[in-house]
């Protein structure tokens, strides 16, 4: 790989100008981290670090001047400083050095060179800097052998790996994080020292800790994160119930899959049809309540009954303590794995009204539910999933023509709670539930079709029955507006 990249930086009028400023206000400047890695990687990048010797703050102020941006963020308390220039996010620090306590992740931060700051950074291969001063500009600066770790693929702490990790555990975290992302190994002494050091992760704030686990949930093979969570212990530190999926028991020499690994496949799987991080959660989540419904029948072996009704109520305790949002998305994740085994189970029998009723409380996430549901057809039997995927095909045809031809999926009551109060002149009771529900009921079993007409007959025929007649003759209903 190339030392020299006054041609790359060239191919941006930032870095000239931020050279430029560097220069107005004295100090030496480099660009440094995530950028440089990413620059090296050719990986698209809009964060552009700069460190100074000197004020970040000031050099930040002077570069705002040159490209008559108004706007610098300062953060006095850290010296540090923020500009945003069209797609980029440039951010300036002095060069500091760093010294840790134990109880905390909170340096007590000096003045520093910058082979002080690059000695601070967290992997090998961000701590590479390139220089923007007039006699070197352009050359890249590699104190650790980042670029060779690049090459070679390797996470790697520039210092020893006990003193990186225990000083600021958050990273241990990013080491998974980055070898996630990037595909990369980590080096050996560098793992160990994950292991070694995995408890010390609790002083870090759970918000932190789950930041690093959703990129890890988005990289594209999100199982190999897991598995680099999962031996290096720290998987077991802060979300045990996971763990508590792994492994495999025998009786009358039955097994029952491993549903760690199997969990980890539903999610790969599911990345592979979608970005999105609540779906890639509900994968994670799908089997969580197996081990606390584990039963052996000595007739039909190994069974979870109830585990997915059982998981949509752990959910919201889970998300609760992971620092998760506790909102519609939880509500979305607690859904799916509360459905999760519908679609495959209509596979045995599909009747229309199953399906309806499955379309009506899966409603618009009835899509992500079935690719949860097809991620979750694995087995080492090729043939059993062939079987299995076309059964499934099946129910998913049925459930495309059930929708076209009944519109569950959105379902509105045809009637409403206040039209029934004023036509048989009701107060708000439990009657006028019943009365609604009935209707939404007789839909999903088909009695009759989704359609206001069809229910307003129904309904008269079922209120009368309960002695109940229409009274309120001067508002428009269902049989008159026909
Ligand atoms: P991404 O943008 O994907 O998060 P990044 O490497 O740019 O990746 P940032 O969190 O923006 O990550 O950090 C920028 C740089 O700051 C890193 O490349 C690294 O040099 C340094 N850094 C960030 N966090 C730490 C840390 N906890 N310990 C040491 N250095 C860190």
């Amino acid at each position: 790989m190339a030392t020299h990249f006054a041609a790359q930086l060239n191919e941006n009028p930032v870095f000239a100008t931020v050279a430029k400023a560097a220069g107005t206000v004295g100090v030496r400047a480099y660009v440094v981290g995530g950028f440089v890695r990413d620059l090296l990687l050719k990986r698209p990048c809009k964060d552009i670090d700069f460190v100074c010797v000197g004020s970040g703050i000031a050099l930040a102020e002077e570069t705002a001047k040159l490209f008559k941006e108004k706007q610098v963020t300062v953060f006095k308390n850290f010296g540090t400083a923020h500009i945003q220039h069209g797609d980029f996010e440039l951010e300036f620090v002095g060069a500091r050095k760093e010294s840790y306590r134990t109880e905390s992740r909170k340096p007590l931060v000096e003045d520093g060179t910058l082979e002080d700051d690059q000695n601070r950074r967290d992997f090998t291969i961000n701590a590479l800097a390139i220089s923007l001063n007039a006699d070197d500009f352009g050359t890249l600066i590699d104190p650790f052998g980042g670029v060779q770790h690049l090459k070679e693929k390797i996470i790697q702490t520039p210092l020893s790996p006990d003193i990186t990790f225990s000083d600021d555990p958050l990273r241990m975290m990013r080491a998974i994080r980055f070898a996630s992302q990037l595909k990369f190994d980590i080096e050996a002494d560098t793992f160990a020292s994950i292991h070694k050091n995995k408890d010390r992760i609790k002083i870090v704030s759970m918000e932190r800790v789950i930041d690093e686990l959703n990129k890890i949930i988005l990289s594209s093979v999100p199982s190999y994160g897991f598995k680099l969570l999962f031996q290096s212990g720290l998987l077991k530190e802060f979300f045990p119930e996971m763990v508590a999926l792994h492994g495999v028991e025998y009786q009358d020499n039955k097994a029952h899959k491993d549903n760690f690994y199997h969990t980890l496949q539903v999610l790969d799987n599911v990345s592979q049809m979608s970005d999105d991080l609540w779906l890639r959660w509900a994968a994670i989540l799908h089997d969580i309540a197996k081990p606390a419904t584990k039963r052996f029948d000595k007739e039909v072996g190994w069974t979870f009954h109830g585990h997915e009704d059982r998981g949509a109520r752990m959910v919201p305790g889970i998300f609760k303590r992971l620092k998760l949002p506790l909102n519609d998305k939880m509500q979305f994740v607690q859904k799916l794995v509360k459905l999760h085994l519908r679609p495959i189970a209509l596979s045995k029998e599909v009747t229309d009204s199953a399906v309806r009723r499955l379309l009506f409380e899966a409603g618009d996430d009835t899509d992500a539910l079935m690719k949860l549901c097809r991620a979750d057809i694995t087995s080492k039997n090729a043939e059993k999933v062939t079987k299995y995927l076309r059964n499934f095909e099946k129910v998913e045809q049925k459930m495309v023509d059930v929708e076209a031809k009944d519109h569950v999926r959105q379902f509105q009551p045809p009637i409403s709670g206040n039209e029934i109060m004023e036509w048989f002149e009701l107060p708000p009771s439990k009657i006028v539930g019943d009365l609604k529900d009935q209707i939404k009921e007789a839909i999903l079993e088909g009695e009759i079709r989704n359609d206001r007409a069809e229910a307003y007959a129904f309904l008269v025929t079922l209120a009368s029955k309960q002695g109940l007649a229409i009274k309120t003759k001067s508002i428009t209903h269902p049989s008159t507006s026909l």
